[in-house]
This record gives C-alpha cells, sequence and structure tokens, in this order.
C-alpha cells in the first residue's frame, strides 16, 4: 500500500515522501480513504500511531478537490486539549500542505488575542485551536464559521478529562451543519461515545 493508492494527490504524497515516509501506517490506511468518502469517524487510535497523518492528509485533498468558492475561510477546524498539541499538529498540517496554497493557522488562549484575531482577517483555510480560545473568538464576532465543512475533535478522551465537553457542545451548535465529523481518541470510553453521539452521528468506527 502506498500513499498514492490511498487517494492522495502527488502534491500530498511528495509532501510525505519528504518527511522520510514511505508506507502509511495502520490507522493512516484505513482512516485516509473513508474520510476521502466524506464519511464520519469515530477513530480508536494512540500518539505515536501517525494518527495526525490520518486527519490532516485527506483533509488537504479534500481542499484541492473542491476548491472553495470563498478561499482562506476556516473550511477545517481541529479541536486539540492543549496549547503544545494545538502548535504541533498545526506544524504537520504545514509540512503537508508546503506544496499547496493552503493555509493554517493554531490557535489557543493565554496570549493576547489581537495577533490571532489578525491572522484570522488574513485568511486562514484550516484552523488548528483549543476550544477555550475558540469559543472567545467566536463570542466576539472575530471568525465566522460559515464556510467550515470539516470538524475533527483531536485526542477527545483528554478534552473530557480537562473539562472542555460544554465548550465542545457549544462550538459545533455554532458549526454549520451540513459537515463532516472526524473524532480521534486514544480510547473509546463510554464518555467519548456520548460525545460522539451528538458531534459526531453515523460514523464509521475504525480502531488499530
Ligand atoms: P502521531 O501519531 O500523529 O503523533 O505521529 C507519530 C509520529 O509518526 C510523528 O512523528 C509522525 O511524524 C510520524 N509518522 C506519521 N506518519 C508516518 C508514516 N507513514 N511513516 C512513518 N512515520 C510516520
Amino acid at each position: 500500500m502506498s500513499f498514492a493508492t490511498l487517494g492522495l494527490s502527488d502534491p500530498i504524497v511528495r509532501s510525505v515522501t519528504e518527511q522520510g515516509y514511505l508506507t502509511p501506517t495502520p490507522i493512516q490506511e484505513k482512516a485516509i480513504p473513508v474520510v476521502l468518502a466524506g464519511k464520519n469517524v469515530i477513530a480508536a487510535a494512540q500518539t505515536g500511531t501517525g494518527k495526525t497523518a490520518s486527519f490532516v492528509l485527506p483533509i488537504l485533498q479534500k481542499l484541492i478537490d473542491a476548491p472553495a468558492v470563498r478561499a482562506k475561510r476556516v473550511h477545517a477546524i481541529i479541536l486539540t486539549p492543549t496549547r503544545e498539541l494545538a502548535i504541533q499538529v498545526e506544524e504537520n498540517v504545514q509540512h503537508y500542505a508546503r506544496h499547496l496554497d493552503i493555509s493554517s493557522m493554531a490557535m489557543y488562549g493565554g496570549v493576547d488575542i489581537e495577533p490571532q484575531k489578525q491572522r484570522l482577517i488574513e485568511g486562514v483555510d484550516i484552523l488548528v485551536a483549543t476550544p477555550g480560545r475558540l469559543l472567545d473568538m467566536q463570542t466576539r464576532r472575530a471568525i465566522h464559521f460559515d464556510e467550515t465543512r470539516i470538524l475533527v475533535i483531536d485526542e477527545a478522551d483528554r478534552m473530557l478529562d480537562m473539562g472542555f465537553i460544554s465548550d465542545i457542545n457549544k462550538i459545533v451548535e455554532k458549526l454549520p451543519s451540513e459537515r463532516q465529523n472526524l473524532l480521534f481518541s486514544a480510547t473509546l470510553s463510554e464518555q467519548v461515545r456520548f460525545l460522539a453521539r451528538t458531534a459526531v452521528t453515523d460514523a464509521v468506527e475504525i480502531s488499530i
């Protein structure tokens, strides 16, 4: 199995190869075709399995395949539990998008909000955010979700442990209802499944 046979096009395959990855990991083999097919996904995958690329790569492919009428208007939102993870995931997006005209941003709390507002105005296709700051931004009407078509909830079990359930639910309520939802979690506990029932309906379940 290669990245190309999973349905990823040349500029994406090239960026992956340049990172030194020659073959997809099991979670990538299973998740990438399902995400490309537009389905909702609930996946049990630990950190270290290559799970980040398993959602970032098909999201990039979808943005290439269906160029938005209005570019750079937050087409995909990836929610992460911590600032560190937001930064790390966004760095991954940058690496994988290096041959594409797709821009990304990491947004998190504990820092001045103004530069982040400015960055949004300049245009962002893929936003990686912690829930609290994203909600704050939305409350200030500094972000618009009208073009958002993909939501990823990364490390859902940690999100719940950290008490982000109500923030996530508030964000989900504000998003357009016609969207694709992906949830990744180290474990699919009953609490994670409960969150999935409201945010990620009719999902294909993947485990490795
Ligand atoms: P993650 O599970 O997303 O935190 O990724 C774990 C590590 O695996 C990261 O350092 C990635 O850069 C790396 N990685 C992701 N995909 C592959 C792959 N197909 N082959 C080898 N390494 C990979």
